[in-house]
């Protein structure tokens, strides 16, 4: 049974809210893609509205820092990213970054361990994105395969 073609409530990343969208796609059974039907904008489907504000400040993280964060930082990037997180409205959305994921340049991810970063460029099965402490390339679009929890 195909759901392409159907209305489904998804979180809109362009009018930032849960509204009606049509199915454009899916893979494997899930939503792929959908088209909002307020604004026509067509993006990836999220699910419902992510929860906000889940993500830890990377200043949260006392006694840790001196082990891991040894790399250097490149100075520009740290500089690009303070920028990009400053032109970044408060109530944008952040997703939490998960490797079976498909994001979009713009984006705005939250990553357990790099905090938040802004995805820069995107291929079909990893993205570019420009966290404080760098630039790093993460996958994206990868089957879920390994997590075990196989859909029938
Ligand atoms: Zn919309």
């Amino acid at each position: 049974m195909s759901l392409v073609g159907k209305n489904i409530d998804a979180f809109c990343s362009r009018c930032r809210l849960e509204l009606a969208h049509i199915v454009l796609y899916e893979v494997g059974g899930a939503v792929h893609r959908v088209k909002c039907k307020t604004c026509g904008c067509e993006h990836r489907y999220h699910g419902p509205r992510p929860e906000k504000r889940r993500e830890v400040p990377a200043e949260r993280r006392p006694g840790k820092e001196s082990s891991r964060m040894q790399r250097p930082v490149r100075p520009v990037d740290a500089r690009l990213w303070e920028q990009r997180n400053a032109s970044t409205d408060a109530d944008a959305v952040v997703w939490d970054y998960q490797w079976t994921e498909n994001y979009e340049k713009g984006d705005v991810v939250a990553h357990p361990q790099f905090g938040r970063g802004f995805v820069e460029k995107v291929t079909a099965d990893s993205m570019e994105v420009l966290f404080r402490e760098g630039r790093k390339q993460m996958a994206i679009n990868r089957p879920r395969t390994m997590t075990g929890e196989g859909n029938p």
